[in-house]
């Protein structure tokens, strides 16, 4: 099944090789150009029929969170650097597997409790070695790791996966790609690289392509758990149109358009203000001395973590919007 190979496909930020071939394997057929570039973007093009057409450039990150091992210690433990918004509170007692297939089990130095999530130096790596020298014979300083989370069905149309952040906008681009024949509006589907630590492939993609309009299709928060109620979005409501987040404002103009493409289509949809964070909608935005930019966004539980969750009914109706709303005559 696609989603499950995206989610369990290793791909931390910098090593997306093995999700871009996944993702070449299974779009070639449906675009006009494909093609990837230095950093590993993969950017396809499918041409439009449109008299006032438009050059929109849809953009999802292939890359997700993890770690890379910083040093090996006398008795055979990994010390380790964060590579995105990795948390140590998330991560203590979670599984993580490295790109070259050796397992691990992530521990803390002092009582969880007693730390703050951002002090990732606190956390070690157990590999079962026990020696530097057994350790060393498994794994090389630079090693990469990813989250363990198996891809899993549960109630209420849900997935649970790790990766979810992005591979689900990937998976929404591939799947509106399939569905759509013929296009209004040029389109560049741009799988990026490295969003997580810096929004990088979508900041060079963005430059080369110079389009009239960027789109993001990237998760952002649920606010509907017993915890966490102090936001927008909720799992179930549908296809989140993305107004304002921490790194961009979107255009008005493109956020209304979205909200009555979703009107005319009758697609379940909600608005998307989010108190912290950002996609890379922030970084197409910023280039080419501006861009109108706007973004669709999967509402996600529990995001950076092995275990998101997300709910296939909101992930049909993004796909329904993003198809319908690249396909519309745009004025701006
Ligand atoms: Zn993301």
């Amino acid at each position: 099944m696609l989603l499950e190979e995206l989610t369990q496909t290793f791909g931390v930020s910098g090593y997306e090789k093995g999700v871009a071939e996944l993702i070449v394997k299974n779009i070639q057929n449906n675009v006009d150009e494909i093609r990837t570039d230095t950093l590993g973007n993969v950017i396809t093009l499918k041409k439009g029929n449109g008299d006032c057409k438009k050059n929109i450039m849809v953009v999802s990150h292939m890359d997700e969170i993890g770690f890379s091992v910083m040093k090996i210690t006398d008795e055979g433990f990994l010390k380790v650097k964060k590579m995105g918004g990795i948390s140590a509170h998330t991560s203590y007692m979670n599984r993580i597997r490295f790109k070259n297939g050796v397992g691990g089990v992530i521990g803390c130095s002092e009582k969880i409790e007693k730390i703050e999530a951002a002090d990732i130096h606190k956390l070690y790596v157990d590999i079962g070695a026990g020696f530097k020298k057994d350790a060393e014979a498994l794994i090389k300083v630079g090693e990469p790791a990813c989250y363990v989370g198996e891809y899993q069905r549960l109630a209420g149309n849900c997935v649970t996966a790790k990766a979810l952040d992005d591979r689900i906008g990937c998976y929404i681009l591939i799947e509106t790609l399939r569905k759509s024949a013929k296009f209004y509006n040029d389109v560049y589907f741009v799988f990026s690289v490295q969003e997580e630590v810096g929004l990088v492939g979508a900041t060079t993609a963005s430059s080369r392509l110079n389009p009239d309009i960027g789109i993001a299709v990237d998760i952002t928060g649920a606010f509907d758990t017993p915890d966490n109620r102090d936001g927008s979005a909720v799992l179930g409501g549908g296809a989140a149109i993305k107004v304002v987040d921490n790194l961009v404002i979107c255009d008005e103009y493109l956020v209304a358009e979205m909200a009555s493409c979703a009107q005319s289509n009758h697609i379940a949809y909600q608005m998307d203000v989010l108190a912290g964070g950002g996609t890379d909608a922030g970084a197409i935005n910023k280039s080419n001395y501006g861009v109108k930019s706007g973004g669709i966004s999967i509402p996600t539980r529990y995001g950076h973590s092995p275990h998101a969750i997300v709910n296939m009914d909101d992930v049909n109706a993004c796909i329904e919007l993003l198809s319908a709303f690249v396909n519309r005559e745009f004025s701006c």
